[in-house]
């Protein structure tokens, strides 16, 4: 990443930048993480809101830039962040509100937000034990969708997301928006379908395929004591034959109505809950580590 400072750009004592200027060369490459390439070139994202870059850094992901308005200055956790930030090698910029919209292009932007370095989990290093549930998506386009996926599978449990052939982009703006923060919870893998192919031969746990033409009810399926990996088809085309048929289960959500098929995050939700049913309990809140409200 560039570092120029223009004339109206100051480093305050503490290393902490003061950046008012969208031409700002370190701005302009932080803005050019809304593109795929430039995200993609730097092994970076953005993430946004205070809570989020707190969680982030408490799971252990490395911090590459702090950004944070005007007004936050001398906030207890802002300048903690901030002091752990330098600490780390990273860079603190200290913003304008104009500059907070130009980088996130929204009109009433989070007060901090950072850039992260990308992290990727290898399909080698995926062991299952009994009652892991991971989901893999073929082909999955939609950037909110792919979100609300990893956010939904967090909330139930799932040991992971994996990501079949070519799909969106996880690291995404949209993505990240969407998962709420799960992006840093859920560990992500990236797989040919070939590969994929292969690692379920030998690894394997139950997949359960959920399809339209599905023959088994996917609320009579034992998920119980297994691990189980639920494969859910492209929005458009669904599973393809050459996935299909690696199935142990093709599971459908019976339906009624005049609906043609459920949304896939939808029907993902439905089938991570009903897959993980037995393991979760009301009783136990503080099994996921969060209070209840
Ligand atoms: N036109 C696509 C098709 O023919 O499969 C529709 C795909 S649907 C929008 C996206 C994915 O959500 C499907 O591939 C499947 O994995 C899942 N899905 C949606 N509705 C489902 C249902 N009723 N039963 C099982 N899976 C479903």
């Amino acid at each position: 990443m560039s570092d120029h400072a223009t004339h109206n750009d100051k480093v305050r004592v503490g290393q902490v930048k003061e950046i008012t200027s969208l031409s700002n060369p370190v701005i302009k490459d932080i803005r050019a993480l809304s593109m795929k390439k430039h995200r993609d070139e730097t092994g970076t994202f953005l993430a946004e809101g205070l809570k989020l870059v707190i969680d982030a850094i408490e799971l252990g992901w490395s911090i590459r830039t702090l950004i944070y308005a005007k007004g936050q200055r001398g906030k207890d956790q802002v300048e903690k962040i901030a002091a752990l930030t330098i600490a780390r090698g990273g860079l603190v910029l200290e913003v304008s509100d104009k500059v907070l919209t130009a980088i996130t292009r929204r009109d009433n932007p989070q007060a901090v937000i950072a850039v992260f370095e990308q992290k990727l989990a290898a399909l080698e290093a995926v062991r299952m034990a009994p009652d892991d549930t991971w989901v893999a998506l073929d082909r999955v386009r939609d950037p909110g969708n792919l979100g609300t996926i990893i956010r939904t599978a967090d909330a139930a449990g799932a040991a992971g997301v994996m990501l079949i052939g070519d799909t969106v982009d996880p690291f995404s703006t949209e993505t990240v928006r969407a998962t709420m923060g799960s992006i840093f919870a859920v560990p992500l893998v990236r797989v040919s379908e070939a590969e994929f192919l292969a690692w379920s031969k030998k690894a394997e746990p139950l997949v359960v395929g959920s399809h339209l033409k599905g023959s088994v009810d996917y609320r009579s399926i034992g998920y119980k004591g297994r691990p189980v990996i639920l494969l859910m088809g492209n929005e458009q085309q669904g599973l393809p034959d050459t996935l299909a048929k690696a199935c142990g289960k093709l599971a459908r959500i019976p339906q009624t109505g005049r609906a043609d098929s459920l949304n896939l995050a939808i029907a993902t939700g439905v089938m991570l809950f009903e897959a993980r049913r037995h393991l979760l309990d009301l009783a136990e809140p503080a099994a996921t580590g969060k209070t209840p409200s």
